[in-house]
Order: C-alpha cells, then sequence, then structure tokens
C-alpha cells in the first residue's frame, strides 16, 4: 500500500463513524503505516448559534464536549501501548467559527494538532450557513475568508477537503459549474495556506461507491479543477487523508482512487506531515 501515514481519523464518539481509537490503529499496523492520528470532530458549544442553527448544521454529530478527557486517555493509552510499532498523534478535526478564538486555543491545547475542516460558517449577518446546502455564488467568498481567517490565527495544522465548497456550489443560473468564482476562490485559499505554513488535504472520504471511484469527473471532492490550480505552486504543501470513519476505511478502492487522481494530475504530495503549528 502506497500510503504510509494517515492524519484523518474519525471515532464512534462523533455520532457518525465507528470504532475505537485501538480499532483503527491495529489496522494501520496491518496495513503496514508509520503514523496515524486520530482526529475525530470536536465539539460544538451550544451557545455558539441559536438552537435551529445547531440541529440544521449537524452539530450533534460532533463529539460532547464532557468526552474530551475520556478521548485524550484513550489515545494516550494507545499511543503507549503500540509506541514501538507505530507513532499514534492525537488531534481534533474543528470548525472556525468567528469570535471565539478562545476555544480553538483550548481545544488546541489538548492534543497534538488541529485539523480545520469547515462545513459551515457565519455569513456577514450573523446565519450559520451549511456548505453541504447552502453554498452558492452568493455566499462562496465568506467561506473562503472563513478558511483563511482560521488559518491565519495559527491553531490549524492542516485544512482538509479546502475543495468541499463544490460539493452543493451553485452558479447565478443554479449549475454546479467549477466557474471564475471557484477559481478565484480557490487560489485564495491556495495562497493563504502557503503564507500561513497550513497544509491542504487531498481528501478520500467521499468515494463511496466504486463506480464513482473510476470516474473522478464525477468526484465533487476532491475537484480536479481545484488541485490542477494547487499544482501551479510549488510551495504549497499538499497530503492525502482518509478522513476514515471505520477503520476498514484506511485502506480500499476509495484510496488506491485518489493516488490515481494524483498521479494522473501530476500533484507533488507529500508522505509525512510536520507539526507546525
Ligand atoms: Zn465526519
Ligand atoms: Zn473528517
Amino acid at each position: 500500500m502506497r500510503m504510509k501515514n494517515n492524519y484523518h481519523t474519525h471515532l464512534k464518539y462523533c455520532n457518525h463513524a465507528t470504532g475505537v481509537t485501538e480499532d483503527y490503529v491495529c489496522e494501520a499496523i496491518k496495513l503496514g503505516f508509520n503514523e496515524i492520528a486520530i482526529t475525530d470532530h470536536a465539539p460544538i458549544p451550544v451557545d455558539f448559534m441559536t438552537k435551529k442553527e445547531y440541529k440544521d448544521n449537524y452539530c450533534t454529530e460532533n463529539m460532547k464536549l464532557e468526552f474530551v478527557p475520556k478521548y485524550l486517555k484513550e489515545i494516550k493509552e494507545s499511543k503507549e501501548l503500540h509506541k514501538n510499532e507505530i507513532k499514534v498523534l492525537s488531534g481534533f478535526e474543528t470548525e472556525f467559527v468567528y469570535d471565539r478564538e478562545a476555544f480553538y486555543k483550548f481545544l488546541r491545547e489538548q492534543v497534538d494538532f488541529l485539523n480545520l475542516g469547515v462545513h459551515f460558517f457565519k455569513n456577514k449577518k450573523g446565519h450559520i450557513i451549511d456548505c453541504y446546502n447552502y453554498l452558492s455564488y452568493k455566499n462562496l467568498e465568506e467561506y473562503k475568508d472563513t478558511c483563511i481567517k482560521a488559518m491565519e490565527t495559527g491553531f490549524f495544522n492542516t485544512l482538509v477537503h479546502p475543495d468541499m465548497f463544490f460539493y452543493g456550489y451553485k452558479n447565478k443560473d443554479g449549475e454546479n459549474i467549477f466557474d471564475d468564482l471557484c477559481i478565484k476562490v480557490s487560489r485564495e485559499i491556495i495562497e493563504a495556506a502557503i503564507k500561513n505554513n497550513v497544509y491542504l488535504e487531498i481528501n478520500c472520504n467521499n468515494i463511496k461507491k466504486e463506480d464513482v471511484a473510476k470516474d473522478m469527473n464525477l468526484w465533487k471532492y476532491p475537484r480536479k479543477e481545484f488541485w490542477l490550480i494547487a499544482k501551479e505552486y510549488k510551495d504549497l504543501k499538499i497530503i492525502v487523508g482518509c478522513d476514515a470513519h471505520a477503520p476498514e476505511r484506511l485502506s480500499g478502492f476509495h484510496v488506491d482512487a485518489i493516488y490515481k487522481f494524483i498521479d494522473e494530475l501530476g500533484l507533488n504530495v507529500l508522505e509525512k506531515m510536520e507539526i507546525n503549528h
């Protein structure tokens, strides 16, 4: 297997994945990995938004705040137990809400590093917008601004699935096309990643079916157009992330398809992630 390190892994504690740390670590050892990071979805405090926004943005599909100490203890135990076989890192995948920096600082202090995963953002009117269902030409810049503002805080080592904005993106005519605005936003995200020394991740998890894996033109993310722009930037640091939500998703047709994608596009991907933040 070509992948040797994976820095994006979920556990059952987020309520939409299966398995505990040991399941993933043992699977990673079997696969011959050198490093694995456990990065489950961090808790989102309820006072970050209205009750309706909390529900509409799937915020209960994240770890509960009270569970954090147990989560950290579990990772620490696996780290110790397997120290001669594999390097186990602790992390979170977190959202970013403006004016709540103290919370992200708190999260950063608990673990080895943080992944930034922007699944929703606060728009100029102060409303929380779900990226999967409500991204359009009207608010794509606000998604981008959230990514950049978060990277500038220095709390995040990697921006995972930066191109996820294309998933439900709609232009003026309601079409899902990678248009000039998508190109502009992609460039700004990539340039901010370089400036702030943040890795961008090519994410494997959205390839759910084997027939989809065969045709990269069907993929919403990773999106070919985004990564072809990224290729122009020689200083950009790119890594691959499984984003596994089940132990068996640490390998398989989806990961193989991603490496094929990387080769076909001629992308330069880093095997090992350094902790820079
Ligand atoms: Zn998830
Ligand atoms: Zn994830």
